[in-house]
């Protein structure tokens, strides 16, 4: 098993499988990203090889995210690939929703029914103001056909101050008809400019007291190591959610590693790099057992929570998210 220093289980990977995309979200990135080139990336096969061996230490979940994990080349088969691995019990998607509709039936029929999909407004034009691209349309046609295929959606809504805050009821309105979840996430520092971010105000509590001063909310029991406090609104179909990715209140059962898609690996969305996979995949003298030990070591090192990993951290808050996953 993978277990930190704190005596916490390492079981669930989230595996960005391009740093590309086809849109720019601001606080994910800037208008003019540039991006690894294609060798850089980890391949299929070594994908699939980091995943068996991480299975093996127990590694049960991975949520599939990027970059658009759409603009992956022949991502459904290598998802098909990560099912079958032993030990793989559940493999997830986060994804922009643009390209992502004409994948549906394989999906389903890959039995991945379940879909975080990122959506900050349901207005076109600011949806165009913050991500840098026209791509509404396609996007609402995307959420509209994977409701009709009874596919569980999860929406991920950033909280960003004099941007969308406007629209936080409106986004619990749609559970209301809809089997769907709404997860508000607090805004991070991830934008990959470096902007002079100075923390937010839109902490979690403050999103929680606006859906409370329009609605009541019956607060859910939430599932083991989720990052979200969830509640319901009474006789709605759906729930929401409130994500402290700023507020860090979620460090202490913390579960998660994430690999990049150029196959580096951080044990914490405020910490360092701790070592790349695919460099070590790609030596001549390279065994299964030098991965294992490399991770053993970044997981023992794991700081307590993110503040701590926070003051060790070198990028300099310059990282965008489209490397780190989300
Ligand atoms: N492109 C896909 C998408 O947008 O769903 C997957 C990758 S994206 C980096 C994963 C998640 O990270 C998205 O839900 C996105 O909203 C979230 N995200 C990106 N930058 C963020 C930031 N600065 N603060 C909070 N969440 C962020
Ligand atoms: Fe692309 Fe997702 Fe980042 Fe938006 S949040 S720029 S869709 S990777």
């Amino acid at each position: 098993m993978l277990v930190d220093a704190h005596g916490r289980v390492v079981n669930y990977v989230r595996l960005s499988v391009t740093d590309r995309c086809n849109l720019r979200c601001t606080y994910c990135m800037p208008a003019n990203m540039k991006f690894e080139q294609a060798s850089e990336l980890l391949t299929d096969d070594e994908i699939v090889r980091l995943i068996k061996i991480l299975s093996f230490d127990g590694i049960t979940k991975i949520r599939i995210t990027g970059g658009e994990p759409f603009l992956r080349p022949n991502l459904i088969s290598l998802i098909d690939k990560l099912k079958s691995i032993d030990g793989i019990e559940e493999v997830a998607i986060t994804t922009n929703g643009v390209l992502t509709k004409k994948y549906i039936p394989d999906l389903i029929s890959l039995g991945i029914n379940n879909i975080n999909l990122s959506l900050d407004t349901l207005d076109a034009a600011k949806f165009e103001k913050i991500t840098r691209r026209n791509k509404f349309k396609d996007v609402q046609e995307c959420f509209n056909i994977m409701l009709s295929h009874d596919m569980q959606v999860k929406i991920n809504m950033v909280v960003m101050e004099n941007v969308n805050t406007d629209e936080i009821n409106d986004f619990a309105e749609l559970t209301c008809l809809q089997p769907v979840s709404v997860r508000y996430i607090e805004e991070m520092p991830f934008n990959g400019q470096g902007n002079g971010f100075s923390g937010i105000n839109w902490h979690y509590q403050r999103i929680i007291d606006t859906v409370k001063s329009k609605y009541e909310l019956i607060k859910l029991t939430d599932a083991p190591n989720t990052t979200a406090m969830t509640y319901k609104i009474p006789g709605y179909y759906g729930n929401i959610g409130v994500i402290p990715a700023y507020s860090r209140t979620f460090c202490g059962t913390c579960n998660r590693l994430r690999i990049s898609a150029t196959g580096s690996i951080k044990t914490c969305l405020y910490g360092n790099h701790m070592l790349n996979v695919r460099d070590l995949m790609r030596s001549k003298d390279f065994e299964d057992r030098n991965i294992r030990s490399g991770l053993h070591a970044a997981i023992n090192a794991r700081f307590i929570d993110g503040f701590e990993a926070e003051k060790y951290f070198i990028q300099d808050q310059k990282e965008s998210m489209s490397i780190i996953g989300g």
